[in-house]
């Protein structure tokens, strides 16, 4: 009998329940016995459950240990706090992973093959802004060793072990002199223990214009909290955009798997929702789970969809809705 893979779902909100309506889709037409249990957390968990991080969703993801996440909306500049950010800090899911690889036909920049490593759990993101006198406020950037060891451990063991030969890390400790000094003392650190595997650094600004001009020239990308959140979306940019980037947030005991992208407000609700990243977040976390055959099949089914002009969805220049991507992807899965 197939095995079982009991997996957490978030929905999310935005668009995220429209986007893992397909994933669903697409699980059943894999064949594998895939049980979605459904939790709920930000705008939902509050509808639900009146809680932004109700405690029986924590409790979910510890027990199946994987979970699938829709996008969840954070207030800009007011209310509460990133519920995403909060997840990845309580459940120490300290590797952000997010593979950007061109899609044939479709990319823009053709051959690009990198594969971005955020620190996920500090930074500017540790959220701690305090307002010291009226006028004036305070954002404090922290940067630990354990966690940039962390970090650099897991870009050069994931290029060792997927056979990458570089790993560039991203940084501005020209100006913030001990913050990201740190990240990059650990990293150079690492890099000895891997003389197989180049290593070189790279400021955050002339990253961005060599990534815009040539972006085959990079492998792994090792970048703190907001550096790996910017670059992220720049990379999405070039292979397509946000709607075909997916990710996964690594930790020790557990992980959960989301796109790059966020809750679309925008587009909520239009049937607009590309669901190819998420979909490809899916074949992510197939690999996790040891399906990696099947995993393969699920990209080389969107690879061969979207390879089709007439089938993308609006943001790739096409006139799917949300649904009818999801159907053909399935389908191709299924009959593969
Ligand atoms: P966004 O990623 O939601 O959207 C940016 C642009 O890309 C929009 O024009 C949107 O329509 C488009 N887009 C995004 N995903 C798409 C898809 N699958 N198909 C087609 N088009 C797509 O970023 P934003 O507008 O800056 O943020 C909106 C909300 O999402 C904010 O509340 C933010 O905090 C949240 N957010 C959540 C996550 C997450 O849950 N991990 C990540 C990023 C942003």
């Amino acid at each position: 009998m197939a095995k079982i893979h009991r997996i957490t779902l978030l929905e999310g909100d935005g668009i995220g329940p429209e986007i893992c309506a397909e994933v669903r889709k697409v699980a059943k037409a894999t064949k594998l016995n895939i049980q979605f249990e459904i939790a709920y957390a930000g705008l939902a968990g509050i509808e639900k459950c009146n809680d932004v991080l109700p405690d029986t969703t924590l409790k979910l993801i510890k027990k199946n240990k994987v979970a699938l996440k829709g996008p969840l909306t954070t207030p800009v500049g007011k209310g509460f706090a990133s519920i995403n950010v909060l997840l990845r800090k309580k459940l120490k899911l300290y590797a952000n992973v997010r593979p950007v690889l061109s899609l044939p036909s479709l990319s823009a920049y053709k051959d690009v093959d990198i594969v971005i490593m955020r620190e996920n759990t500090e930074g500017l993101y540790a959220g701690i802004e305090h307002e010291i006198a009226p006028g004036v406020v305070e954002s404090i950037k922290v940067v630990t060793k354990q966690a940039s060891l962390r970090i650099a451990r897991y870009a050069f063991e994931y290029a060792k072990a997927q056979k990458r030969k570089r790993v560039t890390a991203i940084h501005k400790a020209n100006i913030m002199k001990l913050s990201d000094g740190l990240f990059l003392k650990c990293a150079r650190k690492v890099a000895k223990e891997y003389p197989q595997i180049t290593y070189d650094e790279l400021i955050v600004d002339n990253a961005c214009m060599q990534l815009v001009t040539r972006p085959q020239q990079y492998d792994i990308l090792l970048l703190e909290n907001l550096y790996g959140d910017i670059v992220s979306d720049l990379c999405a940019g070039l292979v397509g955009g946000l709607g075909v980037v997916p990710g996964a947030n690594i930790g020790k005991k557990f992980a959960i798997f989301e796109s790059v992208h966020g809750s679309a407000p925008d587009i909520a609700g239009k049937g607009w929702a590309n669901p190819t990243a998420i979909i490809l977040t899916f074949a992510m976390m197939l690999r996790h789970l040891g399906e990696a055959a099947t995993a393969a099949k699920v990209e080389r089914a969107v690879h061969q969809v979207l390879a089709q002009k007439k089938l993308r969805t609006r943001d790739l220049g096409g006139k799917l809705n949300t649904t009818q991507l999801g159907d053909a992807i399935a389908e191709r899965v299924a009959k593969s």
